[in-house]
Formats: C-alpha cells, structure tokens, sequence
C-alpha cells in the first residue's frame, strides 16, 4: 500500500467517513522532513514524510504533542496519526492556518508557555521514551537529580557523538565532571518543548500561540528559555509575558550558556563546520564559572 493510500485509510479511520486527498501541496520551512498540506477539499491535515526507519521519531513527536496538549496550556497541533508505508513513514497533524503575532500575542506565548512549564512529573527528570532533538537521538531515562540528569543524558551523550563525528573538545570530560555542581539551583520538573527556536514558535491567524515540532521532556523550565534566545531570538514581549506568570530563578544568565551549549554541540553533530569552535569556546566560558 503506498503511504499515500494509508494516510487516507487512517484519516477516514478517524473522521468516521471518507477521505479522499484531492491536493497535495509542498510546505517549505522544516529542516528535516518533508511536508505537506493535503486536503479532500473540506478537511485540511498537515503530513510529514521521511524514511520508513524514522517511524519512532514520528511516534515520539505525537505522544510529546499529545502530552502538551493534555496540559492546555499553549496551543499545539494535535496529533491524528503516525505510522510506516513502503518504505516511508509519517505523521498527520491538524492543519493550522498561520497568521503573525503582535506583542500582545508574544506576551501571552510567554504566560501560556509558563503555564506548561507548571506541568510537573513525580519521577522527576526524563521521560517515558526516547525522542530526537532535530535528526539526534535524545535520551531520557527517568532521572531523580536534574544536574546528573543533564551531564550524563544532554551534555555527555552529545560529546560521545561529537567524538564519533572526529569532534575533540578539550576539556568536555571535565565539564560533564562538573555539571552537577554547576546546576545545585532549586529546580522543579517542568513539561518543556525541548526545541524551542524561533522556527518552532507561530501564531495562528486569531494571533492565538501556538508551538511546533517538540523534543518533549521534564527538565528544567530553563532549557526553553535559554534555546529562545538562540537562532533568531524571541522579541521582548515574550520574556515579559514569562516574567509576568512564573519569574526566572537568579543564576539563569550564567546557567544559559550551559544550556545552549546542548543545541550548539548538536548542530557540530548534525551540520559540523563552525559550530565546533563555538562549542569549544562555551565549553571553555562555563568552566571559567566553576
Ligand atoms: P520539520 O519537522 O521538518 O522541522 P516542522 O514541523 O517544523 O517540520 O514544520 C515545517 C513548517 O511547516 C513550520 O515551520 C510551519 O511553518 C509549518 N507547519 C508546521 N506544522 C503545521 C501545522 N500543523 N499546520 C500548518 N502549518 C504547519
């Protein structure tokens, strides 16, 4: 069966009637499948295509939506389905028509994503699956301590990665040594997005918030907001719409570099070039914090 034809099997499955895919049109704007809105006429869903070998990638991205939906919190796409087809596999996620957010907009993404972040999990830190941060697996064994938890699972399994890839940071030993003590703050566990750039961030045309593409797990609210202000940044708005519901703890601005360093070491990983000596250059500034 082409994955064409199973994706309108499991669309008519879930709308109880027939869905036929009369247009199919390309969306650009993802970085690493591709997409596609497709349409009987009536009923818009957004599909995501890859090989069939990403089907857990697909699954874990429908059950991270699902879990931040079940917080109703901040809008995200729901999930309809997921599965593999001659040798493809994908994921169907409502359609949601885009529009652009104001800075009224932004300042309730900031309230609404601090609202999923009071989402807390009584095993503390991790998840109940593995997932992936863009094309990288991401591990997230259920961990007690957040600091063991982010040098042993974020920071430490990337720089394994790294030296697969020919990637040597000096000193990455010692910084994952020193993780722990770097990260003794008081940390709740949090639902975060994991991902969360200015390529994941969007507003519907209502201008409601809403959050794309996740790498969902319990950690420490600061990763989110650390990773907004990488790659494009979020406006000021957002931070005083954050503030505003659930203020940052002191020792964030130190703590973010430690972070970012995480999405830095995984693009060496995915797309190399310059990104090492950035790394290199973060590894170097957190330890002088130590
Ligand atoms: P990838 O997983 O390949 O990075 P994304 O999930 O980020 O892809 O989606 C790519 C782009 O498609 C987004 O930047 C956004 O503009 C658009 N998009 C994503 N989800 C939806 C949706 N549910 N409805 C409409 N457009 C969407």
């Amino acid at each position: 069966m082409s994955v064409w034809t199973e994706i309108q099997r499991q669309i008519s499955q879930i709308q109880g009637k027939d869905f036929a895919i009369a247009t199919r049109n390309s969306v650009g704007g993802g970085s690493i499948n591709q997409a596609y809105q497709v349409s009987d006429g009536q009923e818009h869903y957004f599909v995501k295509l890859n090989q069939a070998s990403k089907v857990a990638m697909f699954e874990a991205e429908a059950e991270g939506l699902k879990a931040m939906q079940a917080s109703r919190s901040i809008r995200v796409p729901k999930p309809i389905g997921w599965g593999a087809a001659e040798g493809q596999s994908y994921i169907i996620l409502e359609w949601i028509p885009l529009g652009h957010g104001d800075s009224q907009a932004w300042f309730a993404m900031g309230q609404q994503l601090a609202a999923m972040h009071r989402q807390a999990h009584d095993q503390g830190f991790g998840w109940h699956q593995n997932n992936t941060i863009g094309d990288t697996p991401q591990r997230n064994p259920w961990t007690e301590n957040w600091g063991e938890f982010f040098a042993e699972h974020r920071i430490g399994y990337q720089l394994q990665l790294a030296q697969r890839h020919g990637g040597h940071f000096r000193q990455g030993d010692a910084l994952v040594d020193k993780i722990p003590a770097l990260l003794t703050h008081p940390v709740a566990s949090s639902l975060v997005h994991g991902d969360l750039w200015s390529g994941n961030a969007a507003f519907s045309q209502a201008g409601e918030p809403i959050i794309l593409d996740p790498a969902t797990y319990y950690g420490d609210r600061e990763v989110d907001l650390a990773m907004t202000e990488l790659f494009g940044g979020f406006p000021p708005a957002f931070y005083r719409g954050y503030q505003a519901a659930w203020p940052l703890a002191e020792g964030y601005q130190q703590r973010k570099t430690l972070y970012n360093l995480y999405h830095i070491l995984n693009h060496f990983n995915l797309f190399g070039g310059g990104y090492a000596s950035q790394a290199q250059g973060m590894i170097e500034q957190v330890l002088t914090m130590c």
